[in-house]
C-alpha cells in the first residue's frame, strides 16, 4: 500500500525535496507496475496526486530518461486520446557481473528489464579479468547510448560489510577486497545465490516467498520472504551447502564432514554419471529441513540443477514427503529457475536498477550534476 502525499506550499525546502523524492518514486513504480502504458490521468487516479503534480513529476522523469511517452493509451470515453507512459529503454542501465569457479559473466540490462548485452568467458577468474569483462560491457552499453547507473558483482562466497569477500571456499579466496573494479561506478558485492533469487523474483513470477537453490561447485540458497530477500543478521544466510547429510560422511572444504555439497555439488553430480538418486535424496533431505524451518511452499532450483529438475524431482519430493510434516496437505512445489545459469548476473543488474526505481530523485540529481 502506497502512501500518497502532496507537497503543501508551507513545507520547508528540505521537507519538500523529501516529499518530491517520495512522489517521484511513487509515480515511477506506478508506471512500472502497470500492465499497459498508463496515461498521466491514470497515474493521477492511481496515486491520488493531482494532475498538475503528476505532470511536473512525469516531465522530470521523462527529462531524466526514466520514462518515455508512447502512442495514445487505450481509452473508452470520449475526448482526445492521451499518450501512455512506460519505462524508458534508453536511460539508466544496470551492469551485472559474476565471478564463479569456472566462468565469469557480465550483462547490461536496461530499465525495462531487457538484456542488452551478455558476455560470458571461461578461464581466468581473477578480479582484473572481471574488470576487463566489465569494461567491454560498458563500451557496448555506451555504444547503445545507455548510461550505466551502477554495477553489482555476484560471488560464490560470504560477503561482509563494505563488500569484503570474507570467504569464497571454491575460489580459494579469503578476506578479498574488490576495490575499484569499475572505475567511476558505484559497485556492490553480494552472494550469487542472493542475487539469483532476486533475479528470479523479478523475472520468474514466483510466489512472494520461496527458496532459490543454486547448484555450482558449491551450493548456496537465496531466501525470499514476502517479496524481500532475507539476508540474515550479518548477510550470510542461505549456506545450505553445509547442512549435514551424514555427520560421518566425506570431508568437506569447510572443515566439517558429510555436508550437502559432498553429495549434490557439481563434482558429486559429475561423479554420479547420470544416476542422480544420491544427489536428489541429499537435496531433498536438506530442503525438508529448510521447509520445516521456514514454512515455504516453493523451491526454485538454479545453476546446474535447473536443467536436471526432471531427473532430481522424484528423489527430492520423496524426502520432502517423508520429512515435512505438512507435505501431505500442502505440497512443496519444485521448479527450475526461469533464468537458468544467468540468474545471478541478471539479478545483479536488476539490483542496480531496483536502486534507481526505488530512488529516482537520486538518479536525477546524479545526471544533473554531470
Ligand atoms: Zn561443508
Amino acid at each position: 500500500m502506497w502512501h500518497c502525499q502532496e507537497v503543501p506550499a508551507s513545507l520547508s525546502p528540505v521537507r519538500q525535496s523529501g516529499v518530491r523524492a517520495h512522489n517521484l518514486a511513487l509515480v515511477l513504480r506506478t508506471v512500472a507496475n502497470s500492465a499497459d502504458p498508463p496515461s498521466r490521468a491514470a497515474v493521477a487516479a492511481a496515486t491520488g496526486l493531482t494532475r498538475a503534480t503528476i505532470s511536473t513529476l512525469v516531465d522530470d522523469l521523462i527529462a531524466g530518461a526514466l520514462l518515455t511517452e508512447v502512442g495514445p493509451a487505450p481509452r473508452s470515453g470520449a475526448g482526445r486520446p492521451a499518450a501512455g507512459l512506460r519505462l524508458s529503454p534508453d536511460g539508466p542501465a544496470g551492469l551485472g557481473l559474476e565471478i564463479n569457479v569456472d566462468y565469469r559473466a557480465a550483462c547490461v540490462v536496461d530499465l525495462t528489464g531487457s538484456v542488452r548485452h551478455r558476455l560470458v568467458e571461461k578461464g581466468d577468474q581473477s578480479l582484473p579479468a572481471v574488470a576487463g569483462l566489465a569494461h567491454q560491457a560498458l563500451l557496448r552499453a555506451s555504444s547503445d547510448g545507455l548510461t550505466v547507473a551502477g554495477a553489482a558483482l555476484a560471488v560464490p562466497g560470504l560477503v561482509g560489510a563494505g563488500g569484503i569477500i570474507r570467504v569464497a571456499p571454491n575460489l580459494g579466496w579469503q578476506d578479498v577486497t574488490v576495490g575499484d573494479l569499475v572505475p567511476g561506478l558505484p559497485l556492490t558485492v553480494d552472494n550469487e545465490a542472493n542475487l539469483a533469487a532476486l533475479g528470479e523474483l523479478a523475472a520468474g513470477d514466483p510466489p512472494a516467498s520461496f527458496v532459490y537453490v543454486s547448484g555450482e561447485i558449491g551450493i548456496g540458497a537465496g531466501i525470499v520472504l514476502g517479496g524481500e530477500l532475507y539476508r540474515g543478521v550479518r548477510g550470510w544466510s542461505g549456506e545450505i551447502g553445509h547442512i549435514p547429510i551424514d555427520p560421518g560422511g566425506p570431508p568437506c572444504r569447510c572443515g566439517a564432514r558429510g555436508c550437502l555439497e559432498q553429495y549434490a555439488g557439481q563434482e558429486a553430480i559429475a561423479r554420479a554419471a547420470g544416476d542422480l538418486t544420491v544427489a536428489g535424496t541429499a537435496l531433498g533431505t536438506a530442503l525438508a529441513t529448510v521447509v520445516n524451518l521456514l514454512d515455504i511452499d516453493t523451491v526454485v532450483l538454479g545453476g546446474i540443477y535447473a536443467p536436471l529438475v526432471p531427473q532430481l524431482h522424484d528423489a527430492i519430493q520423496a524426502e520432502i514427503s517423508r520429512r515435512v510434516l505438512t507435505a501431505d496437505w500442502s505440497p512443496v512445489r519444485l521448479r527450475a529457475a526461469t533464468l537458468g545459469a544467468d540468474a545471478a548476473v541478471r539479478g545483479a543488474a536488476g539490483a542496480v536498477l531496483r536502486g534507481v526505481l526505488d530512488d529516482p530523485a537520486a538518479w536525477l540529481s546524479r545526471i544533473q550534476a554531470v
